[in-house]
């Protein structure tokens, strides 16, 4: 579920008779009364709630399982993204998940949620053993078609019995979707080989954008049911059986400025008409800035091209980066003992 979401026409009625939230992560019961973030209109029809056991936001009333079928119908992905923006996007989540991990042998990757297969493709190059997995057949056929990926539709807990051990599996834009999650980290854990890890890709609450944006924070829509922050992510891995867990953050290159942010946008529309025009002005001086500012201005068009660009920026890992409030938290977690 890696490429950007639509408001799409589905409409979803909100349960009407659930007064009681029970935490899908530690199962705490609760009265929902104060949201962290409330309702808005279409775009977002639900309340979301910090659980007062473990802290997971969670959205409440929660979707029945009919509401979530429908939400993920056919007009779930966007196709319209351009193909450098998504080989730009696959380098960047292929250098943060996946580059630490080429050292690996025998090197076999599961990638729940690859979408049209940039990421996995971008892998399999590389010298990956890929597997796909992605809820929408539509996209699962053009990454078999367009790349060769073996790539299966449908959710995980479908192929769980048939599919081998793997020494990576890369969750990208998949957990916050998802509403049973640490039932999921379980299937998930259950497909590793000895010495295999997980690495997880979701939006990280704590984020400072979240704070300075609220309610128009970019990665708060309808499809994040469950969001997470370090301390949470932890948490779940933890009741899922997983120890050794390592959690960092980063931002999306395409985000990295502060034009690009609709946190910002939404600020400048409450400004009169000539001052937005000289504040979009001023703010398009600086769009060069940030870790991945090269991805933005030279994007690869190509797999071969993107194959380059993993190389150029092989030197932009996580490790050793301890902040903890950039967007998207990138986590490691290995099989415990
Ligand atoms: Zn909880």
């Amino acid at each position: 579920m890696s490429v950007a979401l639509t408001t799409n026409r589905v409409e979803v009625e909100r349960h009407a008779g659930d007064s009681m939230m029970e935490c899908v992560n530690c199962g705490a019961q609760q009265s929902p009364r104060h949201p962290v973030i409330r309702a808005n209109g279409a775009a977002r029809p639900f309340d979301l709630y910090r659980c007062g056991g473990c802290g997971l936001i969670q959205q409440f009333p929660r979707y029945s399982a009919g509401e979530l079928a429908a939400l993920y119908g056919a007009a779930y992905y966007v196709f319209d993204e351009s193909e450098e923006d998504r080989w730009a996007r696959a380098v960047q989540q292929y250098v943060i998940h996946l580059l630490p991990h080429e050292t690996k042998s025998p090197k076999r990757l599961l990638d729940v949620g690859c979408a049209l297969g940039h990421v996995a493709a971008l892998a399999q190059r590389r010298g990956w053993r890929v597997t796909g997995i992605d809820i929408s057949a539509n996209a699962v056929s053009r990454a078999t078609v367009d790349f060769g990926i073996d790539a299966r539709a449908g959710a995980l807990h479908q192929h769980v019995n048939t599919l081998p051990p793997f020494d990576v599996i890369l969750l990208g834009d998949v957990i916050e979707h998802l509403p049973q999650p640490v039932a999921f980290l379980q299937s998930v854990r259950s497909l590793l080989a000895p010495g295999g890890v997980v690495c997880i890709d979701t939006p990280n609450f704590a984020s400072r954008w979240r704070k300075i944006g609220r309610s128009n924070w970019i990665a708060l829509n309808r499809y994040h049911i469950n969001l997470f922050e370090p301390e949470t992510i932890r948490d779940c891995l933890a009741r899922a059986g997983f120890g050794n867990v390592a959690v960092r953050s980063y931002t999306n290159h395409r985000y990295e400025t502060w034009a690009s942010r609709p946190e910002v946008q939404a600020l400048i529309a409450w400004l009169p008409g000539g001052l937005q025009w000289r504040v979009q002005k001023l703010l398009s001086r600086y769009n060069g800035f940030g870790r991945w500012s090269g991805l933005r201005r030279v994007k690869p068009h190509t797999l071969d091209e993107a194959r380059a660009r993993v190389t150029d920026f092989a030197h932009y890992r996580l490790d050793g980066i301890p902040k903890l409030t950039r967007d998207n938290l990138a986590v490691t977690a290995r099989v415990h003992g």
